[in-house]
């Protein structure tokens, strides 16, 4: 440090008071997926190596400080609602920051949005899902309708008619954000508008009408009266709705222009105030008379838009599993770059602890992802089918519901400059229980599980015959499986007891995943920590890792490349 000068000409305000020495840097420039040594071997193993390169070439512009800038300005800068121009027409206009249309187009031209849809195969959702990963991680606002979008296509499909009109633009890699009717428009993006103030889990509750035009049913024209209480990225160009007829809670695509060229009464009345998912649009909407398709069979509207949900909430998996490595990799690089009582903090016993748990996480919800994009990309296998039933509730739940705490402990790494506004884990934390929250909701992902079982009593000896494949690899893993087994003898509280179950379960796969596939360091600190004599399907604090895990080893494997 420069001594301070006191010559006699020298005014005190232009002292040296110190030099700035100990503190960290930002982590940019790195390349995203080759940093994540778990990503590239969860991608080849699970099918995918054929996209090694573009992933890689993928990861170095999401890492890039420049595009990194992107996900800072478009968090920064909230969307803002004109719901009419200044000569008083109705627009119903969400004007956004720029940087949030670079990452819209960013992704629908990577085919985030659709790429297992227009080339699918062996490891396309596996490739797919890590692309969403990486690109989630620079930010998670705008990853909303890219997954919309992306997961409407299953339900559009119920009704080829529909299909064969829509999804062509749908999946064309062109993003096209202005508000003109879809007919002028090579690319289209889609939402979804299920809830609504009486009712969001419970969507049978819904008040809003369909008339039909004409003639009634699949395909045919219907005019939907209503509101919808949470409607994200309201300038989709057509959502998904669910609304009443005659027959009950039915599907609807409903477009923002009418094919006349006016627009179609889905009004915007305001935008929400999140504490998070700032970079993302989410609406309160007044359908006055608007034109909606119907999709599906009349009557049958969850079942149509369950094919929907069933891949967002997949997206969630993903979306949170990028939560930790964004959180994980921020307070790996803080820890190895500043000092406390003369040692680095990643050298410090304690503060090992606490980072080899959170990377343990990590793993474990990766895996637990990246296993499941697999398993739709073969879902004609009834055992690959029967575990996205089952399973994609289970880790919905597990590793969304993981993810606050997550977040909130890789801040405490950072000490209190974590805490500020300018460090990257503000964000990540209001991010965190969003996915959580939509897409169903804790309690009901794990009552879906059970649903799931009694639709389909086969699911449950599925996952037990996944289990089976780590059998006899790690002791606690095998007396855990044992005892699970024991918790589907006597169903008669299960309702109450689902969600015990359910944790019980995401250990257990996340567990038998990491025996089978991850270095011997990370399988053993996780089954110890999670599965051990002391765990009761909980874990509490992070930093609690028993005697004997090779933290060292597994902060190593974990460490972003700077
Ligand atoms: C940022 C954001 C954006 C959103 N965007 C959209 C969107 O674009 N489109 C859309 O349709 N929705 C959207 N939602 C709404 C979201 O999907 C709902 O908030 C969610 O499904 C829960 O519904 P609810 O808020 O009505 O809560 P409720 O249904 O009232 O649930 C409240 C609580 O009760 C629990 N619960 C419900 N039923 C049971 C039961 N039987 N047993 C035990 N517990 C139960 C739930 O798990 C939850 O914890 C969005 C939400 C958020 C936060």
């Amino acid at each position: 440090m420069n001594a301070p000068d006191r010559g006699l000409n020298a005014p005190l305000y232009l002292a040296d008071t110190h030099e700035v020495i100990n503190v960290s840097r930002e982590l940019v420039d790195t390349n995203l997926y080759l940093q994540d040594t778990a990503l590239q071997e969860a991608v080849k193993r699970e099918g995918a190596a054929h996209a090694h390169d573009s992933l890689s070439a993928f990861g170095a512009l999401a890492g890039s400080a420049e595009y990194l800038e992107h996900g800072v300005l478009a968090n920064r800068h909230a969307p803002e609602l004109d719901t009419h121009d200044r000569f008083g027409h109705r627009v119903d206009l969400v004007k956004f920051h720029p940087s949030y249309h670079v990452l819209m187009k960013t992704s629908i031209e990577h085919g985030l949005h659709s790429s297992p849809w227009t080339a699918p195969g062996e490891g396309a959702h596996v490739a797919r899902a890590a692309r969403f990963y990486l690109h989630t991680q620079v930010d998670a606002g705008h990853g909303c309708p890219i997954t919309m979008t992306f997961a409407a296509v299953p339900s559009l499909r119920t009704t080829p008619a529909l299909a064969a009109l829509w999804e062509p633009r749908i999946t064309a890699r062109v993003y096209d954000p202005r508000n003109v009717p879809d007919a002028q428009k090579a690319g289209l993006t889609i939402g979804m508008a299920m809830t609504e103030k009486q009712g969001g889990s419970d969507v049978r509750a819904n008040t809003t009408r369909a008339y039909p035009v004409g003639a009634e049913g699949p395909g045919q024209a219907y005019e939907l009266v209503g509101h919808k209480f949470f409607v994200s990225a309201p300038m989709c160009d057509a959502f998904l709705v669910l609304a009443q007829t005659a027959g009950g809670l039915s599907c609807f695509l409903l477009p923002r222009w009418r094919p006349d060229g006016s627009k179609n009464p889905l009004q915007v009345l305001r935008l929400k105030r999140k504490m998070g998912n700032v970079s993302n649009a989410s609406s309160e909407t007044e359908l006055r008379g608007a034109l909606a398709w119907m999709v599906g069979e009349e009557g049958r509207g969850v079942r149509t838009i369950i094919e929907m949900v069933a891949m967002t909430r997949f997206d969630c998996m993903i979306g949170s599993s990028a939560g930790q490595r964004a959180a994980v990799a921020q307070a790996l690089h803080h820890c190895a770059l500043r000092s406390a009582f003369g040692k680095r903090l990643s050298q410090q016993p304690l503060m090992q602890n606490v980072l080899a748990d959170l990377v343990l996480e990590h793993e474990g919800s990766l895996a637990l992802t990246m296993r499941m994009a697999r398993a739709i990309d073969h879902r004609s296998d009834p055992h690959e089918d029967a575990l996205v039933r089952l399973v994609t509730a289970v880790g919905k739940y597990w590793i969304c519901k993981r993810t606050p705490n997550h977040a909130y402990e890789a801040m405490e790494c950072m000490g209190g400059s974590g805490v500020m506004e300018d460090s990257p884990f503000p964000r990540l934390f209001r991010e965190s229980p969003v996915n959580a929250i939509w897409e169903g909701s804790g309690n009901v992902q794990c009552l879906d599980v059970l649903r799931a079982m009694q639709k389909t009593p086969a699911v449950v000896q599925v996952f037990f015959a996944e289990l089976a494949k780590a059998r006899g690899a790690n002791a606690a893993l095998d007396r855990w499986v044992a005892a699970l087994q024991g918790e589907f003898k006597d169903l008669s509280d299960i309702e109450y007891r689902a969600r015990d179950v359910v944790d019980r379960m995401a250990l257990a796969i996340q567990a038998a995943l990491l025996v089978q596939h991850a270095p011997a360091a990370v399988a053993d600190g996780f089954c110890a920590s999670r599965l051990g004599a002391g765990a009761g399907g909980g874990h509490c604090n992070y930093g609690t890792l028993p005697r004997g895990v090779d933290c060292g080893g597994i902060i190593e494997r974990a460490a972003p490349m700077r």
